[in-house]
């Protein structure tokens, strides 16, 4: 086996938890007849997957105003045989993955780093650090990410301190990846490595956060990521408390949508809800576009003007020779109808 793998069985970025604590609401809401009152709004997801997406889900985050993503390098399930898999997976997110995330409309940055699940396989993750300056300094990558803790291991943190080290010498933004178990005290000691390498806390997103972690991550000054991902601690109705208690300033919120039952539509539909609550347009912008957008353009590989008024598409664009249309097809299908036509 060519990783620390005990927790393999895991979904990918979160467990199953006990159930989340809720906010009572008088009606079952629907996001068919909330998608309407969001129209209009355009958002940002700063942590999704599209690899391990459908062309369904980029038809579905365009049409609900998604307009620009970041998808950060992370573990793809199946543990990897060796370097070329790291190559072709990075080239993909600079690359082809990009390409087709343009043909839907959506304007698509990545970070790029090595996740801490596979920090684990020492002789891998050295080759990986040797390879991560090719892919680094590439147009459209906004940061080093996603790393830090999963298990809390000695191998996660001698990593986690090399791409640290890495980040500041490529003056890039740093995601990071906060474990599910023993989050707190994973998440305390990702801020204070940090810190001690000499980052400034305005150049870090701590990522996957909750009620437990969010006091101390705004106090230090760093970015507060929140992952809206179905069946754990933190969902949508306890995002808007967060919100309310804590305002807007430096709190973003992502789907980290990926391969496990996940939704790429966690911001506009977290976003209809907080309408539905009675937060105010300005904090819904900002935390579900300007701060994600803020905090990641320090790395000089984002412009607002790439996206802000829509991603322009020719459908007959290739990437080496290959197109998202097969056979002729054409790029637009009418998703309301009953006929495939
Ligand atoms: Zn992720």
């Amino acid at each position: 086996m060519c990783e620390s793998n005990k927790h393999s069985e895991n979904p990918s970025h979160f467990e199953a938890q006990s159930a989340a604590k809720e906010i009572p609401t008088h009606v079952d809401l629907k996001w068919d007849e909330y998608r309407e009152k969001i129209k209009g709004f355009q958002f940002f997801d700063p942590h999704i997957h599209m690899v391990s997406r459908t062309t369904d889900d980029y038809q579905n985050m365009a049409q609900a105003g998604i307009v620009a993503v970041i998808e950060p390098a992370f573990w793809v399930g199946q543990p990897r045989t060796g370097l070329a898999t790291f190559k072709d997976y990075y080239s993909s997110l600079v690359g082809w993955e990009r390409f087709r995330s343009s043909q839907f409309g959506i304007k698509h940055y990545c970070t790029i780093g090595l996740n801490s699940r596979e920090a684990n396989n020492e002789r891998l993750a050295d080759e990986v650090m040797e390879i991560l300056p090719l892919y680094i300094y590439k147009e459209g990558v906004v940061g080093i990410g996603e790393i830090g803790f999963d298990d809390q291991t000695d191998l996660e943190e001698k990593y986690y301190r090399l791409q640290l080290e890495l980040a500041k010498e490529a003056k890039l933004p740093v995601q990071i990846h906060t474990p599910h178990r023993d989050k707190k005290r994973g998440t305390e000691r990702s801020m204070s490595i940090s810190l001690e390498h000499g980052l400034d806390p305005s150049w870090v997103v701590v990522d996957h956060n909750n009620e437990e972690t969010v006091k101390s991550v705004l106090d230090q000054g760093f970015y507060a990521a929140f992952t809206i991902y179905p069946f754990t601690k933190m969902g949508n109705k306890r995002m808007v408390s967060i919100v309310e208690q804590y305002g807007s300033e430096r709190i973003m919120i992502n789907s980290s949508a990926d391969w496990g039952i996940s939704d790429p539509l966690a911001i506009p539909k977290t976003a209809a809800l907080m309408l539905e609550k009675g937060i105010s347009k300005e904090t819904i912008q900002k935390v579900t576009y300007t701060n994600a957008i803020e905090a990641f353009s320090k790395s000089g590989q984002l412009n607002i003007s790439d996206f802000e008024v829509g991603v322009a598409s020719d459908p007959s664009d290739k990437y080496y020779g290959n197109t998202v249309l097969r056979g002729g097809q054409q790029p637009k299908q009418n998703r309301n109808s009953l006929l495939i036509e």
